[in-house]
């Protein structure tokens, strides 16, 4: 039984608990003895009385004190106990009350035996207690019952005055009957009797406490069934509540709400209902929604996926457009939420929607948007590819031609002007080519090849084209290469290659006195090697507020300067946008007048084939061979453009070589057969048959293939990939020089002239 009294409160539990706690009985055992004490002092009084006159009015008076001390003692005690304060020791009270009520019953066992106990004559002792037995066990037979009455309240107690009155009767005549012969006399049937008594005293003590224990646990169970009823009706109380708030935020909800029963026709709506779809109340109750709502713009499958959402019984949302009453277009994000009955059946379906009309407008606008971009970045690159190509076709002519007059006799000033055009075009090539990758970088279309490559000869190779200018300058060029790097990498060595040029060729260009150092480490580590670099000049250095800026495209850190030295501004830019592709950045640090140090780092692979793999394309020589000759060398070259067909004439006209010209694809096809060339120099965008599709049938034929090079004005990668792809075996963009185009045949004599 729990010890908790909640005195405060006045429910039927807290009554239970305040009743039937150790604390609850006490005080009605307390109040009992309280209420009853005038009786049983009463009782006392006349009992006394009569000892007093039938025995002795000494003894009548003692016991009398004796008795009204204990019970009053007890009482006292028992009611002072009654106002005890929460937090007294309860145990205490017990155990010292238990010790009063055993005083009480000890003085009414003495007043009970008096006339057994107080006998003048000790003779006749035994004779009297025998008749006045009646009067001693009907005393404690009285008090026996008033113990049993109370002893649920008080068991300690109770139990205590039972034993000291069961035993009275026995030490009453013990203690008169010294002589245990004299004992014999004690009459058997006295004996049977008490016995009986006290058998019949122990089943009135259980009954009455079977009873106590039965009301106790009634009183309890209806206690617990009236909290529960409490409780169940807070509850109804909380969500007949929540139900009136829910039917208030329904009803005000800025998005529609309606209900629809199990076969799908609505049966309430709420405000914003009528005010997203135009209908009213009454429009609607009734309706299938789908009646109501769906039009000619909506899509079927939505309306079946709609249906069969319904059909699972578990909520689920969807996007639909329908028609609003006035006939506009409206797209509802419809959440919907069937409530089940016990048997599992749909009793009503709770659909909350939301207007997304305006969302999905603007994304309609922003997909429109994007198209668009994407259609313009489209258009912007096959406009730069375009122009690349119409530009770079004249180029080749100016350049070619200016090449082939610089080789002529000249004087000093018709040099100078053969000079400054080959100088103005190489400018205008390379601005070109800056615009064209930066174009291609900004559309995303940055493709890295994987390549093993030798990183000393990359770098090395490059610095050697600044030698001749680095030479006239007067300063040094140097390049350190730490002893860890590893000989080969593997990484896009034509993007790293055009990195250091950049860096190399501003160094170079800005620096008059001392020189330029490039110095190389890598950090190694299990599944990728990080390539370090720096390229440091002691040239005119740049100012602090320019240095944030020099990465930005077209930005130059001087005017000035710039108009001195010339450049775009793109250089750098492609330069970092290069080193992101490839994993690392760049940075730049600088004292203006002292010099700058540009520091990149990469992240590169380990070399992945063996050191003998040739990284150059169709296996050729990496270095053309000078010595190397022409010989005999039967060289067709197709070109629809008649300047172009001059320009290679005139390239080759000292070469002793065979030389024939096909005007379009399907020429060089034919001429493929007839002309048997060793080599095909052959454009690729031509009329009636192009260069790829000419490649692909000489490879199909039956004939001592030639080595076919593009040598076209279509210098992105993808045109690199495709011309490779088809099965030519190298590459050469227009505008080319011809020492580069005597370099590639020179590489290719050693093979094609063998197989002649
Ligand atoms: P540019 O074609 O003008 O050289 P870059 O993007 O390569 O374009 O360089 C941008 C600007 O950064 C240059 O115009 C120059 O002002 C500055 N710059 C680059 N490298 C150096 C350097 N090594 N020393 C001094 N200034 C430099």
């Amino acid at each position: 039984m729990t010890e908790q009294v909640d005195l405060a409160g006045d429910g039927p539990l807290e009554t239970y608990h305040r009743r039937y706690s150790r604390r609850g009985l006490l005080k009605r055992y307390a109040a009992g003895r309280r209420r009853y004490f005038l009786y049983r002092q009463l009782t006392v009084v006349v009992v006394s009385a009569m000892i007093t006159v039938l025995l002795s009015p000494e003894v009548g008076v003692a016991v009398f004190l004796l008795a009204f001390f204990g019970d009053t003692l007890d009482t006292l005690y028992i009611t002072r106990m009654s106002s005890l304060r929460r937090g007294r020791s309860i145990r205490r009270v017990l155990t010292v009350s238990t010790g009063t009520a055993g005083l009480q019953a000890f003085s009414l066992a003495v007043l009970a035996c008096a006339p057994t106990l107080f006998m003048s004559n000790p003779d006749s002792q035994l004779q009297f207690a025998d008749e006045t037995s009646l009067f001693t066990m009907g005393i404690l037979i009285g008090a026996a019952v008033d113990s049993a009455v109370i002893l649920p309240y008080h068991p300690a107690a109770g139990i205590l005055r039972l034993l000291i009155f069961a035993a009275a009767p026995v030490l009453a005549v013990l203690t008169t009957s010294m002589e245990i012969q004299k004992l014999e006399t004690f009459h058997g049937f006295q004996l049977a009797g008490l016995g009986v008594l006290y058998v019949s005293t122990v089943f009135f003590v259980s009954f009455i406490n079977s009873r106590f224990q039965r009301s106790r646990k009634n009183t309890l169970a209806v206690a617990l069934q009236h909290k529960q009823l409490q409780q169940t009706n807070a509850k109804l109380q909380a969500q007949q509540l929540q139900s009136e708030r829910l039917a208030v935020v329904a009803e005000n909800a800025n998005d529609s709400v309606f209900l629809m029963d199990a076969t799908g026709r609505i049966t309430w709506v709420n405000e914003a209902f009528t005010r997203i779809t135009g209908y009213q109340y009454s429009e609607a109750i009734g309706q299938q929604p789908g009646d109501l709502l769906n039009a000619d713009v909506t899509d079927q499958t939505v309306i079946r996926a709609l249906e069969q959402g319904r059909a699972t019984g578990k909520p689920f949302r969807l996007e639909i457009c329908n028609r609003r009453k006035d006939g506009q277009t409206l797209w509802l994000e419809t959440n919907q939420v069937p409530m089940l009955r016990e048997d599992g059946t749909v009793e009503t379906v709770i659909a909350v929607e939301r207007d997304v009309t305006a969302a999905k407008r603007y994304e309609q606008q922003l997909k429109d948007a994007r198209i668009a971009a994407e259609e313009g970045a489209r258009v912007k690159s096959e406009f730069l590819a375009t122009m690349s190509h119409e530009i770079r076709t004249p180029m080749n002519g100016v350049i070619g031609m200016a090449q082939m007059l610089e080789r002529t006799n000249l004087d000093e000033e018709q040099k100078l002007y053969a000079d400054t055009i080959l100088g103005s075009a190489r400018t205008l090539l390379s601005l070109i080519n800056d615009v064209l990758d930066l174009s291609k970088m900004d559309a995303g279309q940055v493709e890295l090849s994987n390549v093993d490559f030798d990183l000393r000869s990359c770098f090395q190779q490059t610095l050697n084209l600044f030698e001749p200018q680095a030479r006239e300058k007067g300063i040094s060029l140097a390049l350190d290469v730490a002893e860890d790097v590893p000989e080969r990498i593997n990484g896009d060595d034509r993007r790293l290659r055009q990195v250091v040029l950049n860096l190399v060729g501003n160094a170079v260009k800005f620096t008059d006195e001392g020189g330029v150092k490039v110095a190389v480490s890598a950090q190694q580590s299990a599944d990728h090697l990080r390539l370090e670099f720096s390229v440091t000049d002691t040239g005119i250095g740049i100012a602090r507020n320019k240095l944030d800026h020099i990465f930005e495209r077209f930005s130059q850190a001087d005017a000035a300067i710039t108009r001195r030295f010339g450049g775009t501004g793109l250089g750098l830019t492609i330069a970092r946008l290069l080193c992101e592709a490839m994993g690392g950045d760049i940075s730049v640090t600088s004292t203006l007048g002292e010099g700058a140090c540009f520091a990149v780092h990469l992240r590169m692979n380990h070399a992945v084939g063996s050191d003998s793999e040739q990284v150059v394309s169709a296996g050729f020589a990496a270095a053309a061979d000078d010595s190397a000759t022409l010989d005999g060398m039967r060289i067709l070259v197709a070109e629809d453009n008649k300047i172009n067909r001059l320009l290679m004439r005139k390239y080759l006209q000292e070469e002793p070589i065979t030389l024939e010209f096909a005007v379009d694809g399907a020429e060089a096809v034919e001429m493929a057969r007839s002309f048997d060339p060793d080599v095909i120099l052959m454009d690729m965008s031509m009329p009636v048959m192009n260069g790829l599709e000419a490649t692909e049938q000489i490879r199909t034929m039956d004939l001592r293939q030639p080595v076919i090079t593009a040598l076209t004005a279509n210098a992105f990668d993808s045109d690199r990939e495709a011309c490779l792809d088809a099965g030519m075996d190298d590459f050469l963009s227009k505008p080319v020089n011809r020492s580069d185009l005597l370099q590639a045949l020179r590489r290719y004599a050693p093979k094609v002239l063998k197989q002649a």
